[in-house]
């Protein structure tokens, strides 16, 4: 069966890291909406530059704009198989407008991360992710000053949105439009949360357990 999976929670509560490691683990291609973007803007297409500014304020995309993306990416065959966002759906909207691109292709599993807010600044100020990959860097490799990507060799940079100002405005985005999901969604027998305040090997030893557990249709 096609594992459809969503991966929620706030900036910095490691979702980027769980669902390459789901994604890899599991075979399915990480779709994330960030990372679409963020590709955009690079090659300056007419996506990239309409989505910028928005992006720069750390300020949410549109609705059609967003599920236009993610119906073209699902709608490639690689996703058949199933699928891990990564970054969307993030508005109620474009959660309704998920479960019209994936019905009839089987369950949407959504396991949400939570971390507490305080943890989540702390994160996301020091991140640091590859220039040229846009790969998360290593956290103990940044704390003690390696310069290079693990994965490509290119420079470690801050991401432009993770400076503090626009780190609490994402934050506050969050709260207002993204956290009503976790009510959209929390009484699917699909649904399932994990703490995210844990080592990245225990979010996703718990992440996989919330996963099998509810593919095994086994009570939470
Ligand atoms: P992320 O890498 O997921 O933190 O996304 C970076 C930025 O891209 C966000 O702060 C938004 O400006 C934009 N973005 C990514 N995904 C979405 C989405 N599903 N809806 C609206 N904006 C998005």
């Amino acid at each position: 069966m096609a594992l459809n999976l969503v991966v929620l929670g706030p900036p910095g509560a490691g979702k980027g890291t769980q669902a390459e490691r789901l994604a890899r683990t599991r075979g399915i291609p990480r779709i994330s909406t960030g990372d679409i973007l963020r590709e955009a803007v690079s090659a300056d297409t007419p996506l990239g530059r309409e989505v910028q500014a928005v992006m720069a304020r750390g300020e949410l995309v549109s609705d059609e704009v967003m599920s236009g993306i993610v119906r073209e990416r699902l709608d490639r065959p690689d996703a058949r198989a199933g699928f891990v966002l990564d970054g969307y759906p993030r508005t109620v909207p474009q959660a309704e407008a998920l479960d019209r691109i994936v019905d009839g292709r089987g369950p949407l599993i959504v396991v949400d991360i939570e971390v507490p807010e305080a943890e989540l600044v702390r994160r996301l100020t020091a991140r640091l992710i590859c220039a040229s990959c846009g790969a998360n860097a290593d956290p103990e490799a940044a704390a003690v000053g390696a310069a290079r990507c693990r994965r490509c060799g290119g420079a470690l940079v801050q991401r432009p949105d993770d400076d503090g100002r626009i780190v609490l405005e994402r934050l506050r985005v969050y709260a207002r439009q993204t956290r009503p999901l976790v009510d959209y969604y929390r009484w699917r027998p699909t649904f399932r949360s994990v703490d995210g305040a844990q080592t990245p090997d225990r979010v996703a030893a718990d992440l996989a357990r919330a996963i099998d557990s509810v593919q095994e249709g086994a009570p939470r």
